[in-house]
């Protein structure tokens, strides 16, 4: 069975190694081509947009896909756009791995706003001294608020973009552990976080942090994806998967038709 995994998550990482070696699965991982050097996967990899809707049904045909899992990013809602519509035109089934928001808790003091630019704007008058735990291309927000120093971690050099003129860059991956990100709060000063609600584990340890030495983070809200079915985790999208080819038919009908 030929699968598509779009990815560029934890999740799309777990899945390829479940998937890798598993004779019953021909398994292709799509990544965007944001990151420089991305880690290594155990399955075929493409790199790169397929050319919008029309360009991923042409892929999905070349490719004679059977089935597509969209693991990215709970902020990567165009790509789930396009995989929910060029599924339908061609009938493939979809499955979306959609990962849990993190949960307010008590000593959390959060400030929910809808994008990066909103989240400028709260920053306030006042000059204060900013941590932006965001992707690099949200950062150009920020340069409409130029009175605050910022810290920004990205994964890659900013590369030629707008930006606030007081900021400097820490270049890192996570997972990232609690005890670092205390001291690193603590010894930056920082006076407030910003950060997207993505979920999962390996970038939580900020939030806590921040809560322990009751720093407040602007919470930037999840764009409203669409998904297929909807799964919890990689083990469920195998699950789905076995599921599905135990429903396939014989691939001589499959292909004739
Ligand atoms: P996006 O806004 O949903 O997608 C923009 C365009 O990038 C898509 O239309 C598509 O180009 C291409 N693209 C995105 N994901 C792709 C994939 N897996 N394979 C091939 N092309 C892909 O996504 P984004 O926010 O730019 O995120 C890009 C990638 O980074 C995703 O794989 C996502 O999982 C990962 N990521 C995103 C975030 C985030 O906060 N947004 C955080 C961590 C990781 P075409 O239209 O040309 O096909």
């Amino acid at each position: 069975m030929r699968i598509l995994i779009l990815g560029g998550t934890t999740e799309a990482s777990e899945l390829a190694q479940l998937l890798a070696g598993d004779s019953r699965f021909d398994a292709t991982l799509s990544m965007a081509g944001r990151t420089a050097s991305p880690r290594p996967q155990p399955l075929p990899t493409r790199i790169g947009g397929f050319g919008g809707i029309a360009g991923l049904e042409a892929w999905l045909r070349d490719h004679a896909v059977d089935a597509v899992i969209d693991a990215t990013h709970p902020y990567a809602d165009q790509m789930s756009r396009h995989a929910v519509a060029a599924c339908s035109t061609l009938s493939l089934p979809l499955a979306s791995i959609r990962r849990k928001e993190w949960q307010r808790q008590g000593g959390d003091h959060w400030i929910e706003v809808d994008s990066a630019e909103t989240a400028a704007g709260v920053l306030g008058q006042q000059a204060s001294r900013v941590f932006l735990s965001l992707g690099r291309l949200e950062l150009t927000a920020f340069a409409a608020a130029p009175q605050h120093h910022y810290i920004a971690r990205t994964i890659d050099p900013p590369g030629d973009i707008a930006l606030p003129p007081d900021i400097r860059f820490i270049r890192d991956r996570g997972p990232f552990d609690q005890a670092k990100e205390l001291a690193f709060l603590a010894e930056e000063r920082i006076a407030v976080v910003v950060s997207k609600n993505s979920g999962g584990a390996a970038t939580y340890a900020k939030i806590a942090a921040a809560r322990q030495l009751g720093i407040p983070v602007v919470m930037i809200a999840r764009p409203d994806k669409p998904h297929g079915v909807a799964l919890d985790d990689a083990r469920a999208a195998l699950l789905w998967l076995e599921t599905l080819l135990a429903h396939e038919p014989a691939p001589a009908s499959r292909r004739s038709v």
